[in-house]
């Protein structure tokens, strides 16, 4: 990112490791919806800033203090870098390490992972070594995608058995549906209208489809749910309609589990009367996508397991030097794009 509204390729040198740090050789990357939203000014002016915050790689060096990494290891970088020590992390919340939204480094506070080689704050935490039956293309969606998506389905208190919907089903809502099976549920309801994420919606778990340009998802929700609404809706947008919406189809004492980005406007309005007037017992749980080298072994394993393979969300490849290129698609979304996977 050159500055907001445009990019290109430029020349750093190779990262410094500090003593408790590794630099990561890039293999492997994935474009994500936040790169665009950071090229539009989302988190602010920036210059010079190298962009993406999914990827794994190959140990390239690590510092004198790191103690379980070694040059040559196949690593998953959590696309969240927490600092470990900091209160935020003492306190249970790890990716607000640093002040609000602080372990969000890559690609915000220091350069990203769309680069032969990348920074690793805290190795030892933030890297986890990939199982050898675990290929790259696989193990690059836990950095974020699994991560965020599934944090949906943990925060949405969603009982064995129960019925949850999933606002939109990009990747991040992809990811959720099947962190709602894997939680249990017992109804997933997907809310997509595009066809190509409707269907793949139906391979990763959802068991009904609603398409919000055709049908009305408020009485299909409760249509669905027998009159009560769902015990769990997980907005993976990150719109006023959309948080409305989520509101409205949530049963009380139910939760409405937040992973959207919120991009646009000062406020988001909640419906006063589904909302019980205050009162409806009623859980708004919020998050950003939790890194850590324990989180990310655990996505491993699920991914290992053949729990999931988010590997068909690829729906583009490029090489890196047709990086440009990759961008434009996954920023424009052209040619029902999902998710642009990078080879280095
Ligand atoms: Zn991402």
């Amino acid at each position: 990112m050159r500055e907001i509204g445009s990019v290109g390729f430029t020349e750093k040198p190779i990262p410094e490791p500090g003593p408790n740090d590794a630099v990561v050789r890039t293999t492997t990357a994935l474009i994500c919806t936040s790169d665009s939203h950071t090229v539009r000014g989302g988190i602010g002016p920036r210059t010079d800033l190298t962009l993406g915050h999914e990827a794994v790689g190959v140990v390239h060096a690590v510092g004198s203090e790191v103690a379980n990494l070694r040059p040559g290891d196949r690593v998953l970088s959590g696309a969240i870098t927490p600092d470990w020590g900091d209160p935020a992390s003492q306190n249970g919340f790890p990716s607000q390490s640093g002040g609000p939204l602080g372990g969000f480094k890559f690609a915000n506070s220091k350069d990203g992972v769309f680069a032969e080689y990348f920074h690793v704050n805290e190795a030892d935490a933030n890297l986890a070594k990939i199982p050898d039956d675990v290929p790259d293309d696989r193990a690059v969606y836990c950095a974020d995608m699994l991560s965020t998506g599934f944090m949906g389905a943990e925060k949405g208190n969603i009982p064995i058995g129960g019925t949850v919907a999933v606002l939109a089903q990009g990747p991040v809502g992809l990811m959720a549906t099947v962190g709602a099976r894997l939680c249990g549920a017992g109804l997933v309801i997907g809310v997509e209208s595009v066809p190509a994420r409707q269907k793949l919606a139906r391979t990763y778990g959802a068991d009904e489809i609603i398409d919000f340009t055709t049908e009305d998802v408020e009485a299909r929700v409760l249509e669905l749910t027998g009159g009560t609404g769902v015990d769990t809706t997980i907005e993976a947008l990150g719109t006023d309609a959309t948080f409305r919406t989520a509101i409205r189809i949530t049963r009380p004492g139910g939760t409405v589990s937040n992973v959207g980005y919120f991009g646009e406007g000062d406020y988001v309005h909640i419906p006063r009367a589904d909302w019980g007037v205050g009162m409806a017992d009623m859980t708004i749980a919020t998050g950003l996508c939790p890194g850590g080298r324990l989180r990310m072994e655990r996505l491993l394993r699920i991914v290992a397991g053949r729990r999931v393979d988010p590997s068909r969300m690829t729906t583009h490849e490029f090489a890196f030097d047709e990086m440009e290129r990759a961008f434009e698609i996954s920023d424009k979304k052209i040619d029902d794009v999902i998710k642009v996977l990078i080879r280095f």
